[in-house]
């Protein structure tokens, strides 16, 4: 078997770790398998360069940070070598230079676009354990690129589809994906299995336990990936595309989202075209819209509220205020003590009554909805931030324990 094991900042983040994961996976070396291990850099290592990045100038080039970064993941796998091999072991690291990591040409944003196979294949039937930087790429200027925050997942998603792995585990410092935060519900349970789907819309609704597109990537080569701990042997959480749904079993998770704002635009013209300029003008500047409602029209206008990341609130209400005058918008109110909680389940499809027994928990609790939406496999509310823990626990009741 080819195994891909990624391990995260934590996992590595000094000598003792380090050495841990060397004893993973030379196991897997001894069982007669071919390794190839991506790494994260150790600890706060990403953190600690981009403030001394800032430190010296404010604004640093994408290139240049980029360029800085990378040195973070290159440390840990050459200590990674370095450990392996003291254990007796052959093991060669490398960079996305030395494998050829293709990816698209924008710094700190960039996307695999093709990876090399040849080096990585050779060093492995030399024998020898792989164990390769994450979170960057070569583009086509032979710079260094980083692929976002917590790219590394997506490194090792991206090497396990090329290599045709068996298997790509991710190793963290959870046992694997919960039905809801254990910090918020204590008796939120691990789960077994988790479709792509579900995944990809828990992560974005604030469980972050894998990057987000190292799931589409996942969906998209239908690689396999297992999370779990690498500080004990639980057996973690496969995320796949289809799940053993049992009977009577409709949700996956309970997610809660606090980094949400919502704005209203009061009394806009009623006439076509004003949805248009409003979210046009924040797409351009890359600000995602969540939900959206639009109230029917009262004499010759009408509301428009919808949501944003409370991060970005400042950044719309400028974009916003300019527009005010020349689309005729009365007044604007925004609200940053919201959050959205939500249920996510591939089982939601076909079951009919959920969104009436996820309201009537909410109603039962005291707690008021300020907005709904829902798709396929979720159903989402904006409450008051105060609610939202004691919303997460009473939906959770309701639908899993
Ligand atoms: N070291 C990078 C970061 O801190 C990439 C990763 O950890 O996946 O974002
Ligand atoms: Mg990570």
């Amino acid at each position: 078997m080819l195994i891909v094991k990624k391990f995260g900042g934590s996992s590595v983040a000094d000598n003792e770790k380090i050495l841990n994961v060397a004893r993973r996976c030379i196991e897997d070396y001894n069982a007669g398998h071919k390794v190839v291990v991506v790494l994260s850099a150790m600890g706060k290592t990403t953190d600690g360069l981009i403030a001394q990045a800032k430190s010296i100038n404010p604004n640093p080039s994408p290139r240049e940070l980029d360029m800085l970064m990378v040195t973070g993941e290159q440390i840990s796998v050459a200590m990674m070598a370095m450990a392996i091999s003291s254990l007796g072991v052959p093991a060669i690291s490398l960079n996305a230079m030395q494998v050829k990591m293709h990816t698209t040409s924008t710094y700190g944003k960039a996307m695999f676009k093709k990876i090399e196979k040849e080096r990585i294949n050779n060093e492995l039937d030399s024998g020898k354990i792989v164990i390769i930087t994450g979170f960057q790429g070569i583009n086509k200027f032979d710079d260094f690129t980083t692929l976002g925050r917590g790219g590394s997942d997506t490194t090792a998603v991206a090497l396990a589809a090329a290599l045709h792995a068996d298997a790509c585990e991710i190793y963290t410092d959870v046992d694997g994906v919960y039905t809801a935060d254990p910090r918020v519900v204590p008796d939120a349970k691990k789960l077994d299995e988790i479709t792509y789907d579900e995944m990809l819309e828990l992560a974005s609704l604030g469980a972050k336990v894998l990057h987000n597109r190292s799931v589409e990537l996942a969906k998209h080569y239908g690689v396999p990936i297992i999370v779990r701990s690498s500080l004990n042997r639980e057996e973690g959480t496969i995320v796949k595309e289809e799940t053993k749904m049992m009977e009577g079993v409709v949700v996956s998770g309970v997610a809660a989202d606090k980094n949400v704002a919502q704005i209203s635009l009061l009394e806009v013209k009623d006439e076509p075209g004003m949805a248009f300029k409003i979210f046009d003008a924040l797409a351009n500047k890359k600000i995602d819209v969540d939900i959206i409602l639009q109230s029917i029209g009262r004499d010759d206008t009408k509301d428009i509220l919808f949501t944003v990341s409370r991060s970005n609130l400042s950044e719309a209400l400028e974009i916003l205020n300019k527009l005010k005058d020349s689309l005729g918008i009365k007044k604007i109110v925004t609200d940053d003590k919201i959050a959205k909680v939500s249920l996510v389940g591939a089982g939601l499809r076909t079951h009919a009554g959920a969104a009436a027994q996820m309201f009537g928990v909410l109603y039962n609790a005291g707690i008021n909805m300020k907005m709904i939406h829902t798709s396929e496999i979720r159903i989402s509310v904006i409450i008051d931030e105060a609610y939202a823990d004691r919303a997460t626990r009473a939906v959770h009741d309701s639908f899993i324990c």
